[in-house]
């Protein structure tokens, strides 16, 4: 399968790492939009958050419970942001979550 973040998973393309687990891997952002942004990937390919369901929740429960470990550096507050479908301004399709911090943030900019 051809996506970019499977490969950095796999260890095909390189990623600056920030955590992982058997589960989940966490890595910063190439282009990053506050000084704390990282992204959180299940290490099971699904193409968006329209892919979850009961069958693969797990992943999603085991990101939302790690989350305040990884934000845990923006002492004030962070944003999540699950961007999704094309509308949504979602640019690579496995399912993964911005963690966005590091100053105050505009509201939904
Ligand atoms: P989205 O627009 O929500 O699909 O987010 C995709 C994010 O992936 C963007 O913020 C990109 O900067 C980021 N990105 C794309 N390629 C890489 C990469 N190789 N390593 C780290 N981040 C990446
Ligand atoms: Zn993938």
């Amino acid at each position: 399968m051809d996506c970019i973040f499977c490969k950095i998973i796999s260890g095909e393309l390189p990623s600056e790492k920030f955590y992982e687990d058997e589960k989940i891997l966490a890595f910063y952002d190439l282009n990053p939009i506050a000084p704390v942004h990282l992204l959180v990937v299940p290490k099971l390919h699904l193409d968006s958050l329209n892919e979850v369901d009961c069958g693969n929740i797990e992943y999603i429960t085991h990101i939302l419970s790690k989350i305040p470990q990884l934000a845990k550096e923006c002492e004030n507050g962070y944003r999540v942001v699950v961007n999704t479908g094309e509308d949504g301004g979602q640019t690579v399709n496995h399912l993964h979550f911005h963690i966005i911090g590091g100053r105050k943030l505009a509201y939904m900019g």
